[in-house]
């Protein structure tokens, strides 16, 4: 994986305001191997000074530790910094292998260590997580606190993950479905058919391949009790699956036999 150079616009979709900071697309050490995890954090920094006083710290690094520190800051307004697209010296040694240095994302949250945190921080926090699961195809249990990763951290402080995971999953959830329509939706739920199967959605399968004119064997279509039969079983057996095979054929889709993601819009005109 190169340098992550999608990660202001990513930030953009949080709908928060965003600083790409100067330089941001060539900082880092050495460009990010891959994206397995995210890690929150806050910057220990001064109470006070602003909305994101630790910026250059984060930027820069500190004594004994070189910077870039983090890919991103948070500060307190839910202002995002894009600071570093490449890797960033934020977790080691980390207990976890998804949550590395090589494998992660860090986000570095302004917060002195003990005061609350604003709403619209948190929102943002929340918000910026969500759209980097999104883009990085992650689960919200990749989300992880710095403590939960290191034994040695505490931050960020009094932020209960297992809440803060359950609104990042609800977000890339609503995103998820935001785009589909309402057909596409009750697509996407229906459930594998393969050889084997015996349920009512084989049924559905024989009844569309009927409708789109890929027509059974003449054992069952030669008269009308056998026909009628054949689209009630509930069956899914290798006549089935050849006549699956043939219509993904005929439509450009990959002849695997099974009705999935792909056969079912097809199969449904969706
Ligand atoms: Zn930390």
């Amino acid at each position: 994986m190169p340098f992550l150079t999608q990660l202001a616009d990513v930030a953009r979709r949080t709908g928060f305001p965003v600083t790409e900071v100067s330089g941001w697309k060539t900082r880092g050490h050495g460009p990010q191997p891959e994206v397995q995890g995210i890690v929150c954090h806050h910057t220990a920094g001064p109470a006070g000074g602003g909305d994101y006083p630790s910026l250059a710290v984060v930027r820069n690094g500190r004594p004994g530790l070189d910077g870039p520190l983090s890919q991103f800051g948070l500060g307190r307004s839910g202002h995002i910094y894009v600071i570093a697209a490449g890797r960033c010296w934020h977790n080691a040694p980390s207990t976890s292998p998804q949550h590395d240095n090589s494998s992660s994302i860090g986000i570095e949250a302004e917060n002195n260590g003990s005061q609350p945190w604003p709403d619209a921080q948190k929102d943002a926090y929340i918000r910026l997580c969500a759209e980097l699961c999104r883009e990085f195809g992650l689960p919200a249990a990749r989300v992880k606190a710095h403590r939960e990763v290191n034994t040695s951290k505490p931050d960020p402080h009094s932020i209960d993950m297992s809440d803060f995971r359950a609104a990042v999953a609800a977000l890339v959830k609503d995103g998820a479905e935001a785009d589909l329509s309402w057909t596409e939706k009750i697509v996407k739920n229906l459930p594998m058919v393969r050889l084997g199967d015996d349920n009512y959605d084989v049924k559905t399968v024989r009844g569309c391949l009927f409708a789109r004119g890929h027509v059974p064997p003449t054992a069952y279509a030669g008269s009308e009790a056998g026909l009628e039969g054949w689209l009630k079983s509930t069956q899914c057996d290798t006549g089935l699956v050849e006549l699956v095979r043939g219509f993904q054929r005929a439509e450009g889709l990959d002849e695997d036999g099974f009705v999935g993601p792909k056969t079912w819009p097809s199969l449904l005109r969706v």
